[in-house]
């Protein structure tokens, strides 16, 4: 029998990528938008115009973070908070923390998403607020984002200090881990208001939908109409996202939430890097009207729905499969299982059931491979004429093989005897029958 603990990397490999994130992350994320929207999305051209000035020329294309950029983002961050608080949405309980806690949420994310286009395409329509204002400002926006996000991570590792909302919270011992990864698993502002559900879903990723919408719209007024290019782009990526919060409450189930503090790492990733590089290739094809023919752009399309269905049927199997506790039919079958016991940190025995058929028969984090390949689709219509709009895949990639070794990491320490059950029966990690 395993027990639960809060395993993350080793403190040396903490360092290294805090280092990195830290010094690389905000160049990478101004280049980024530098390279899309002013160097053609070739990687070649903006090293050609910087070459000469060197350092200096970097830090002359650093955009400033000015009044209209903070403006945009003070609004659309307190919009979105509004919709949380104020929405109604069922109550929905989350899965019992390492402390032995339960977290209750407001499911409404549905909603909140529903309003937010809503009301940013009438604003559009109707003349109240013009987005292409958004994509005019894009890089001073994300160069206050990047500054404002770490303010709000300072924050939030004080708050974990001096006012921690539960006791899934506490110290490791070492400041610049307790920075990193985070202070608290749950941290709120008064009883209800959850910070990780503001910074990860209804920040986040909810500037995800915003933004494709607002780089279909620039193109659109840029040269008159939209390329079937940029169309099959929004599409996916808008389907990926209503995916997401259809599924919101899942996601509260998942290792950002349940697993994964609320520190650098995970806030200042959704508060930054999911509207900048998560979006990156609709933000290259503004400027790239390609046009696909409708046939090429069917079969991107379809492809894309399709990982995507597939991704949210693999979580949906699961959460299923633990809901109803295994009484469930799995690809039409009884589920076949293992029951695991662990132990909490407040030594407790439990046990949790774990799917061995179905998707989570193929391999033990299957659902990686339709998310990758979703995300592959969607930037398909890119054509290959630069690398550059394919580094969310590459980036995603690295990301999800290593959440597969922390996972995986993370349920042997839990379940021990179990997870190597597990291991025996699903040896594939993510792609059945070669990884
Ligand atoms: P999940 O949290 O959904 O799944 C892993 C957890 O599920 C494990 O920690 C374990 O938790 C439990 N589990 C593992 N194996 C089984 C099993 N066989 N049966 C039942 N439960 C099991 O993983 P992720 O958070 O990584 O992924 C969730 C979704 O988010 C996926 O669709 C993924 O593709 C997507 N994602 C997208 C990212 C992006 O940047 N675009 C990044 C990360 C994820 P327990 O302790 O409860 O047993």
């Amino acid at each position: 029998m395993g027990s639960e603990s809060n395993m993350v990397h080793s403190p040396m490999v903490t360092y290294a990528s805090m280092l990195s994130l830290l010094s690389l992350c905000p160049p990478f994320v101004i280049l980024l938008w530098y390279t899309m929207v002013h160097a053609d999305g070739s990687a070649m051209q903006t090293w050609n115009n910087l070459r000469e000035q060197g350092l200096q020329g970097f830090v002359n294309i650093w955009p400033k973070p000015t009044a209209t950029a903070w403006k945009i983002i003070a609004c659309y961050a307190a919009f979105e908070a509004a919709l949380q608080i104020f929405l109604p949405g069922k109550r929905v309980e989350g899965p019992i923390s390492p402390a032995g806690n339960r977290p209750v949420y407001k499911a409404n994310g549905v909603l909140a998403y529903a309003v937010t286009l809503t009301t940013y395409i009438g604003f559009w329509w109707f003349k109240i607020f013009e987005p292409s204002l958004v994509y005019d400002h894009l890089g001073e926006i994300f160069s206050a984002l990047i500054f404002g996000s770490f303010v709000f991570c300072i924050l939030l590792y004080i708050k974990g200090q001096i006012a921690p909302s539960s006791s899934d919270s506490g110290s490791s011992g070492n400041i610049v881990i307790d920075f990193y990864w985070g202070m608290e698993l749950y941290p709120r502002i008064g009883k209800n208001f959850d910070i990780k559900v503001f910074t990860n879903c209804r920040f986040g990723m909810m500037s995800w939908a915003v933004l494709a919408v607002t780089y279909c719209i620039k193109q659109y007024e840029t040269y008159g109409r939209l390329a079937d290019s940029m169309l099959v782009n929004t599409i996916l990526m808008l389907v990926y996202v209503t995916k997401f919060f259809w599924w919101e409450a899942g996601y509260w189930n998942t290792m950002d939430i349940a697993h994964d503090r609320a520190g650098f790492y995970i806030c200042w990733g959704c508060l930054v890097w999911v509207p900048s590089v998560y979006t990156s290739p609709g933000m290259y094809l503004v400027n790239h009207p390609i046009d696909l023919g409708i046939q090429l752009a069917l079969y991107i399309l379809v492809a894309g729905i399709l990982c995507i269905y597939i991704n949210y049927d693999c979580d949906r199997q699961r959460q299923e499969f633990r809901r109803t506790n295994g009484k469930c039919l799995v690809w039409g079958k009884a589920p076949s299982k293992i029951v695991a016991s662990y132990t909490t940190s407040t030594g407790e025995t439990k046990t949790s059931l774990l799917l061995t058929s179905g998707w989570w028969g193929l391999a033990r984090h299957f659902h990686y491979v339709p998310e990758i390949l979703g995300a592959f689709f969607w930037t398909l219509p890119a054509l290959f004429g630069h690398f550059l709009p394919y580094f969310y895949v590459v980036f995603l990639t690295i990301l999800l093989f290593d959440r597969a070794k922390r996972d995986d990491d993370r349920c042997r320490s839990k379940y021990g005897k179990y997870w190597k059950l597990y291991c025996e029966k699903v040896p594939s990690k993510i792609v059945p029958g070669i990884y």
